[in-house]
């Protein structure tokens, strides 16, 4: 699909296999752009059998001559974004582009501090950010420091003067913590910018650029639409909107530039944080697919709270992005189970149908399944959709029905030859 925008975004609660996806769709991309969060969000991409682990950078890096822009709607942490960068150079496999958004937010070491000390204030139950969520904040309160900001030291004196000043005052004052350094945190910022300067850019005006030439764009999203802040269940959501919608916003590109959404989800459900999660399994199932799936995030001592299908999200997910096609990963996790339940509704204890997400009917929701039959075939190595056993066929089928859209692309494994591609323009 020449000349057009195609969106990849979690359909779930994050760590659905995007990276991968994108991956996977790459040669056939020009270009490729991430639109939000942060800093420790990692996308996993495996190619012959080497794992590279994206935290900043879009996943399309890996491929010669096309072009990777980091937008607007982005919080980077630049020491991040240039030691992955570093570390891509160092084995010769920063092959494409790199454009940062002018308008791209930097976290700063306040941002850590200050995420740091109001999660040891609000105890467990708060999840810190990386200094997302202080950077976020700074940027809705017009006090943000951007990537152009960082080319100026003058106006980067200036900003970081006042900033630090207030930042300072909150982290003794209110958090009873230590203030940071003004000239060590003006060096840090000032380095970060000589550095960046060569990838500072227009992102948008790039990719309205490379629709005009005819290129093939692909916008993917960090975390799941699980976690938008204006749509998820809040507040276990994240701070910006992980939807194509967002990715729109966060680039500078019309919706209608959009031609084909692809909602990534995983054949089962995750979720790393807090927060409901109608279908999570603490029995069997569960077990065995966090052992199977490798459901453990970054640090082993965090596995991932697991369970089946949740289709009743899964559409909801369809309904906010406009979803036009799926992706469903990890459907080699499956093999070998009997039954496979997946939800097609939540009741209430009086039998009533709860919705998604409202977070007081769904802690109390309870989970209807369906249990579709399993398939004990090892289907790794199936490149067709045709090649799948007949059952593991069924149940790809039951989700595109249920949710009315069609999967297009399958995940058998992670290596980026382990897909199935069903739909146009793979
Ligand atoms: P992202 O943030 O959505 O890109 O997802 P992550 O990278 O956090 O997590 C996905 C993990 O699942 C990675 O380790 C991938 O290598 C792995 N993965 C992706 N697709 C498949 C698949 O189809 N099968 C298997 N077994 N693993 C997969």
């Amino acid at each position: 699909m020449k000349g057009a925008v195609e969106a990849v975004v979690g359909a779930q609660w994050g760590d659905e296999g995007k990276g991968r996806v994108v991956d996977a769709l790459g040669p056939g991309a020009d270009v490729f752009a991430r639109y939000q969060s942060g800093a420790d969000e990692g996308h996993t991409v495996v190619v012959g059998g080497k794992k590279y682990v994206f935290q900043v950078l879009p996943s399309g890096m890996l491929y010669p001559g096309k072009v990777c822009v980091i937008g607007n709607g982005a919080v980077i942490d630049p020491g991040a974004l240039l030691g992955e960068l570093g570390g891509l150079q160092d084995q010769g496999m920063d092959r494409a582009r790199l454009i940062v958004s002018y308008g791209a937010h930097v976290i700063l070491p306040y941002h850590r501090s200050l995420d740091l000390a109001r999660e040891r204030l609000r105890g467990k139950r708060w999840r810190g950010s990386g200094g997302a969520g202080p950077a976020y904040i700074d940027k809705f309160n017009r006090c943000g420091i951007r990537v152009e900001d960082l080319l100026d030291t003058d106006d980067l004196r200036e900003k970081l003067e006042l900033n630090l000043e207030e930042k300072n005052l909150i982290l003794t004052r209110i958090y009873d913590s230590e203030p940071l350094s003004f000239d060590e945190t003006f060096e840090l910022a000032a380095e970060w910018g000589k550095a960046l300067a060569p990838y500072a850019g227009d992102g948008g005006l790039a990719l309205d650029e490379a629709v005009r030439d005819g290129q093939r764009v692909i916008i993917e999203g960090v975390h799941g639409t699980m976690l938008d802040l204006d749509h998820g269940a809040y507040p276990f959501v994240e701070l910006s909107s992980p939807t194509a919608a967002g990715g729109c916003a966060g680039l500078g590109i019309g919706p209608g530039a959009v031609s084909r959404v692809i909602g990534v989800a995983k054949a089962y459900c995750t979720r790393a944080g807090e927060g409901p999660f109608p279908t999570e399994d603490g029995g069997e199932l569960g077990a065995f697919l966090r052992e199977r799936g490798r459901e453990s995030g970054a640090s082993p001592e965090r596995p991932r709270r697991c369970g089946p299908l949740d289709l009743v999200a899964l559409k909801f997910a369809a309904r906010i992005n406009g979803m036009t096609a799926m992706a469903l990963t990890k459907l080699d996790v499956l093999s070998g189970l009997e039954k496979i339940p997946v939800c097609t509704s939540y009741e209430t204890a009086v039998g009533a149908e709860a919705r998604f997400p409202c977070p007081g009917e769904l802690s109390a929701a309870r989970p209807v399944y369906e249990r579709l039959d399993g398939w004990k075939e090892d289907i790794s190595g199936c490149r067709t959709f045709e090649e799948l056993p007949s059952r593991a066929r069924e149940f790809v089928e039951f989700v595109e029905k249920f949710c009315r859209i069609p999967v297009e692309i399958m995940g058998v494994g992670p290596g980026r030859d382990q897909a199935i591609f069903r739909g146009p323009g793979g």
